[in-house]
């Protein structure tokens, strides 16, 4: 497998692949959602809450890496509010009049899920104000001197906003959300539940020992796990006699080149290029992708923010810095003159909060 493929296979970012699959394992309720216990209670509430009310739920915004959960969670909002839900995504409304389209086509109390929301462009954005705050939209008709200005009143919505980049937001625009959630990385345990449920939906025959395995290397992310799940599968069934044991899922993955945290080539070719070619760091982001040809939207939506939770790299004021740990996991000896607090591993970063190169 060469190193673009296997790359692609720890990605959390949705590739053409994982459509089908994920249409069959993404859970439709709260309750069928694993891990992500913050989130979970906060919407819970916030559901019962407009239930009682009779009302639509306030605007959500959730935020966090790609493969983690924010579009089933918006599909999740609105099969438990018993609303109708509408996706689309920043890039995809190029134009106000796209916008003001969607918009007046809701029902009440329907669900509008804007994925990548960070993506859409400031004039669109515009008209997503007064269709959160006040449930209107200010058509312009005509042109010149004779143009004025409508007011079209809009059903009442909730708008469900998802980014990997909260810093990448505006003000006027998060500010308008009721709640805002950040979703983690999901720990061994619940990636362990979440590998089981797979199994189980597709009848795989796997031991704890394969559900560990693939949990281990899954990155934290149910995207990948199902992914990485579907290659443990095939492997079995062509190398071994279709159930996956602890062994295989270790030699599937051994032939994919990921390791046993899950990093594949591209992590380790970013952190030896902090390490030999900008002697550990601090190295700009753009500088970084440039030296390891990757693109500095994959850098920081999928490779840095597990290498910061593993506290392999650090992302600070300067720039990407190598750890101690980071070091170690290449097996290379931390250089004796670099100052400690330029290598002090750090845990899970805000995504949002920094977003200097
Ligand atoms: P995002 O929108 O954050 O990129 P998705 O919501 O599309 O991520 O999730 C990707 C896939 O991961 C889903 O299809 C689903 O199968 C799985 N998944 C995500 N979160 C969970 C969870 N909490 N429990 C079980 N499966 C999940």
């Amino acid at each position: 497998m060469d190193e673009e493929q296997s790359g692609r296979m720890v990605s959390g970012k949705r590739q053409e692949e994982d459509s089908t699959v994920e249409m069959s394992l993404r859970p439709r309720r709260l309750a069928e959602y694993i891990g992500q216990s913050k989130v979970k209670e906060g919407l819970s509430i916030g559901i019962q809450a407009a239930q009682a009310r009779q009302e639509p739920l306030d605007h959500v915004l959730l935020y966090g890496p790609p493969g983690l959960g924010k579009t089933t969670l918006a599909s999740i909002i609105a099969v438990e509010m018993g609303v109708n839900l509408r996706i689309t995504s920043g890039p995809a409304i190029e134009r106000q009049g796209d916008l003001v389209s969607i918009l007046t086509n809701l029902k009440a109390g329907d669900v509008l899920f804007i994925d990548e929301i960070h993506r859409l462009n400031r004039t669109v954005e515009e008209v997503l104000y007064p269709a959160m705050e006040d449930f209107a939209v200010d058509i312009v008709l005509g042109k010149g001197p004779s143009a004025r200005s409508m007011r079209l009143n809009l059903p009442r919505f909730t708008l469900v906003g998802a980014t990997t980049r909260l810093a990448l937001l505006t003000s006027p625009l998060r500010d308008r959300f009721g709640s805002v959630h950040r979703l983690d990385f999901y720990d061994q345990e619940s990636m362990e539940r979440i590998v089981g449920r797979s199994a189980e939906i597709f009848g795989i025959d796997i031991d704890d020992d394969g559900i560990r395995e693939i949990s281990a290397r899954s990155r934290g992310t149910p995207r990948v796990a199902n992914r990485v799940f579907k290659r443990v599968r095939d492997y079995a069934e062509v190398r071994a006699n279709g159930s996956i044991t602890g062994e295989v899922a270790r030699q599937a993955l051994d032939q994919l080149e990921v390791d046993g945290l899950g990093l594949d080539e591209v992590d380790r070719r970013i952190l030896r290029a902090i390490i030999d070619m900008f002697d550990g760091g601090p190295v700009g982001v753009d500088t970084l992708a440039a030296a390891t040809s990757e693109e500095t939207d994959t850098i920081m939506d999928v490779y840095e923010p597990y290498l910061i939770q593993l506290g392999f790299l650090q992302r600070t004021p300067r720039g990407r810095v190598a750890t101690r740990r980071g070091y170690e996991h290449l097996g290379m000896t931390v250089p004796a003159a670099r100052s400690s607090s330029d290598i002090q591993p750090s845990f899970f970063d805000d995504p949002g909060k920094s977003e200097s190169t």
